[in-house]
Formats: C-alpha cells, sequence, structure tokens
C-alpha cells in the first residue's frame, strides 16, 4: 500500500474570460481560455492507520476542516468509496490565495488524483473530473491542465494547442477579491462590445501558436468590476507593459496580474523592479514563471 504520496498543484491564469449571460440557477455561464503556469502548491498525503482526515497548512487563515477544499476533495472519494483508513495532508501555499489563480481548486484536483492512486480506487481522468465538478466548476479543468477552452459554468471543456514558451510575471496586489463579489456587481446588459474578449479569435491565435496574436486578444470581461474596484490593477498592467511585457492582462476575478514576456532579461528586470525597485509598493507577491503545459506526469 502507498503510504506517502507528494504532489504539486498548479495554478492558473486565464488568457481570454468572457461572461454570456447569468443563468436560472444563479451560475454564470462562462467562455475563458484557461493557462496553467509553474507555480504550484505542494501537497504530501501521509496514510493514518486511524480513520479521518486531518488536514495541516503553512497558512494560519486558511481553514482545516470541511472548508478547507483539500478536505472536500478526500472526503468525497473516502466516503463514495468506503475507505477504512485515514490521511494527513500537508498543504504547502505558493500559489496567491483568494487571486483568481484558482489555487483551492487546484489543491482539490491533486488531492482527488492523490487519493484515487494510493487507494488505488481505479477512477479514470474523466470520472474524477466528473466529481471535481461537485467541488468547484474549476476543478475538473485542473484536472486536465495545459491550455484549454473553458464553457459552461466551467466544466465543458475542450483542449488546446500548447501555447508557446515565454516567460509569465505574476504581480497579486495586497487587496483580496471576492469571486461572488465581483459576478455579483457585473453589469451585463451595461457593457459595451468592446468590454468582452475575442475568444473566437484567441482559440485561432492559439491553433497558429503566434505569442505576439495571442498576446493582442488578451481580454477580460471581469476587469470592468475589479479594475473599478482597485485601480491598482489597471497601474501593474500598465507597469508590466512599460517594462517590455507584450500585453498585460487580470486574471480570473483578480485582483493577480500577468504579464506575458518573450524577452527573458526583460523578463527578469522587470520582476526586480516590481520585487525591489521604485515599484516595489505595487504589488505583495510578485513569481516568475512559465506556462506549464506538461501534462503526462500527472501531478508528479
Ligand atoms: P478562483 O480563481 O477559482 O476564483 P481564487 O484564487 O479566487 O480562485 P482560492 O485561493 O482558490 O480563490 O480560494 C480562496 C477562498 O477559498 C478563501 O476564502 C479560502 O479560505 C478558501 N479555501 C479553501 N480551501 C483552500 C485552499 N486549499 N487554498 C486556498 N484557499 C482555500
Amino acid at each position: 500500500m502507498i503510504r506517502h504520496l507528494g504532489l504539486k498543484a498548479y495554478g492558473k491564469i486565464n488568457l481570454g474570460l468572457d461572461v454570456l449571460r447569468k443563468r436560472d440557477d444563479g451560475y454564470h455561464e462562462v467562455r475563458m481560455i484557461m493557462q496553467t503556469v509553474g507555480l504550484y502548491d505542494k501537497i504530501d498525503i501521509y496514510l493514518k492507520e486511524t480513520p479521518g482526515i486531518e488536514v495541516v497548512t503553512n497558512l494560519y487563515y486558511l481553514p482545516v476542516n470541511e472548508n478547507n477544499l483539500v478536505y472536500k476533495a478526500a472526503k468525497l472519494l473516502m466516503e463514495e468509496f468506503h475507505v477504512p483508513h485515514g490521511i494527513r495532508i500537508h498543504l504547502k501555499k505558493f500559489i496567491p490565495v483568494s487571486a483568481g489563480m484558482a489555487g483551492g481548486s487546484s489543491d482539490a484536483a491533486a488531492v482527488l488524483f492523490g487519493v484515487n492512486k494510493m487507494f488505488q480506487l481505479g477512477l479514470t481522468r474523466e470520472e474524477l473530473m466528473k466529481r471535481g465538478v461537485k467541488i468547484g466548476a474549476d476543478v475538473p479543468y485542473c484536472i486536465m491542465r495545459g491550455t484549454a477552452l473553458s464553457e459552461g459554468i466551467g466544466e465543458i471543456l475542450t483542449p488546446l494547442a500548447d501555447m508557446p514558451q515565454c516567460q509569465v510575471l505574476i504581480a497579486k496586489p495586497s487587496v483580496s477579491v471576492s469571486t461572488k463579489f465581483v459576478y455579483e456587481h457585473l453589469n451585463l446588459a451595461g457593457l459595451k462590445k468592446e468590454d468582452h474578449p475575442d475568444i473566437d479569435g484567441l482559440i485561432a491565435a492559439i491553433k497558429s501558436r503566434n505569442i505576439y496574436q495571442v498576446s493582442e486578444r488578451l481580454g477580460n470581461v471581469l476587469e470592468t468590476v475589479t479594475i473599478q474596484e482597485y485601480p491598482v490593477i489597471a497601474d501593474i498592467k500598465e507597469k508590466l507593459k512599460e517594462l517590455g511585457a507584450v500585453n498585460a492582462l487580470m486574471s480570473g476575478s483578480g485582483p493577480t496580474v500577468f504579464g506575458i514576456f518573450t524577452n527573458p532579461i526583460a523578463a527578469s528586470n522587470a520582476y526586480e523592479e516590481l520585487r525591489y525597485g521604485e515599484s516595489r509598493n505595487l504589488a505583495k507577491q510578485v513569481y516568475l514563471t512559465n506556462f506549464y503545459n506538461t501534462k503526462e506526469v500527472p501531478h508528479g
């Protein structure tokens, strides 16, 4: 029996995010281009002799009970399959929290994968994805990873061609944004045509593997809400472009901003500037990473 598993739960950014309508059940129908990045949380799952799920994390303000998505994910599978053992989950967070990078969803995805493997439950990736959506709309994507079109409430996924490699600078200002707040304040009827990103154009650019065409078409309709609330997001976007990013965009409901760089030297200079230079007060967390497209080693 497997007694320990070490997993990596990768974060995502949105190269495109459009909201089509609010459904009668309150969920929003979206069209998003998802992209995994190389920034990850570390998750270790240990087998316990006694039953029960225990969660330990490095962030004191995160719940360690049922409200943590790793707990929910483990419980969902362990109850369904009447697993007689217990587990202890060590969660080390690196992905910014409440940031629009699906950190919690990715943690849940990694735990679904891990519990399935540890107890040899035999579920396929598709079967894990079906269960994942019960935990959160982005969980199926976090199981799949890579570059993908996400539709419906996030559960209808179409894989897209891998993005060409380049540097991605991630900057999160010191504000926390509630996804619920952003969607509730999105005034779909009042939006102009140019507030909506050209998702089809973005898909075509991804297919042609042209990073400049992709960058030109980056767009996120939720910026209309979050930037209004936190203008620092627009300041970070401007600064990233000034420092050489081909383009910059807010990810998810924010407040994280990412900049795409094709010049590695410009990218590392921009990192230094945001982290230690005169612009250091714009963002609290800054990471230099890249697109992560390796699907071969699941969560390894
Ligand atoms: P999304 O991009 O899907 O909108 P997010 O980046 O806005 O996600 P997360 O960091 O995934 O948000 O989750 C933030 C909220 O979820 C916080 O209220 C936090 O307490 C709760 N939470 C539960 N489990 C986790 C987890 N494993 N990691 C981070 N947050 C978690």
